[in-house]
């Protein structure tokens, strides 16, 4: 009987998950069409200094305005993106724009103490050859310095990284581009490997962030996040925290140490004209 059960379980249909493959082949085919037609725009997330609370720049997040989905958030498309190649032209415009926006709010609030932007990086542009180059050339184009630039890459994107991978990340870091460890926290990396990482930037991963909701926070979670600050800032690395939905986790991880906070509580993912009004407020007091 069990063997019987065991074996219908795979003759069964699952209209279900049959409609999710038909939606992922659909999604896959229709990407490079999409990138031609402009059907990918970009939102952005302020990145806010937890001393004072100004914001010091914005994450650029991608999503696709499918035609007969509506909105898409890029969990549904980077992985086909990923597995086809996309990535790596749908990345470079992801670049390109980001950095033609970090431009424009240079232009509108001047280059004394500029909005600087985070760009996500995928592990298939990591290893495209054309990185470095692309980079520079977008960055020159815009006349955007490279320290306006971070780019996250995540931990898990570069456990176990060698040397060749490690290489254009580490021109770009001498070049002045920030590298940030994106979901840090998840990958279970060996931190003694963060000094040879060319990385500026922890982010730590939001469920350290959710941890800090309860009040009072779980106190081994306060010892680790504590213990993770105290290790990146005496590895000069700054720290920025996502996924802040409330003031109590603010409140909390700002006395924790940490640099930069990242989440709802301060503004959603939204259009760039969004920033240009949350930073007005900021820089008018
Ligand atoms: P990520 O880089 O870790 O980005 C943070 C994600 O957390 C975003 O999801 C953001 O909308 C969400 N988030 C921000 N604040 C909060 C909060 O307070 N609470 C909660 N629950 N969530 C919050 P999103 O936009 O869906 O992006 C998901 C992931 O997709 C990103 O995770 C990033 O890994 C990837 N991604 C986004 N844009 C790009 C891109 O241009 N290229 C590549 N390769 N990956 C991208
Ligand atoms: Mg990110
Ligand atoms: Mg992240
Ligand atoms: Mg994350």
């Amino acid at each position: 009987r069990a063997k019987s059960a065991g074996g219908n379980r795979f003759e069964l249909a699952d209209p279900e998950a049959d409609a999710r493959a038909i939606t992922r082949h659909g999604l896959t085919t229709a990407l490079p069409a999409a990138l031609d037609r402009g059907e990918f725009f970009i939102e952005y997330q302020p990145l806010v200094h937890l001393g004072d609370g100004s914001v010091r720049g914005a994450e650029a997040l991608v999503r696709w305005l499918h035609p007969q989905h509506g909105v898409l958030g890029p969990d549904r498309f980077i992985p086909l993106a990923e597995h086809t190649g996309l990535i790596v032209p749908l990345g470079r415009w992801v670049l390109e724009e980001s950095i033609r926006q970090a431009r424009e709010w240079r232009e509108r609030y001047g280059a004394a103490d500029p909005l600087r932007i985070n760009v996500n990086l995928s592990p298939c542009q990591l290893t495209h050859p054309g990185l470095v180059q692309d980079t520079v050339d977008i960055l020159e184009r815009a006349g955007v310095a490279p320290d306006a630039l971070c780019l996250e890459v995540t931990e898990s994107a570069l456990i176990g990284a060698d040397d060749d991978l490690l290489k254009p990340l580490r021109r770009l870091a001498e070049m002045g581009v920030d590298i940030a460890l994106d979901d840090f926290g998840t990958g279970y990396s060996n931190l003694a490997n963060l000094r040879r990482l060319p990385v500026s930037v922890l982010k730590l991963d939001r469920s350290f962030t959710q941890s800090m909701q309860q009040f009072p926070a779980d106190p081994v979670d306060l010892k680790i996040v504590e213990g993770i600050v105290s290790l990146a800032h005496s590895l000069d690395l700054a720290v920025t925290v996502e996924g802040v939905e409330t003031g109590a986790q603010a409140e909390q991880l700002r006395i924790l140490g940490c640099d930069t906070a990242q989440g709802w509580y301060y503004a959603r993912p939204g259009p760039p004209e969004r920033l240009h009004d949350l930073a007005l407020v900021d820089a008018t007091g």
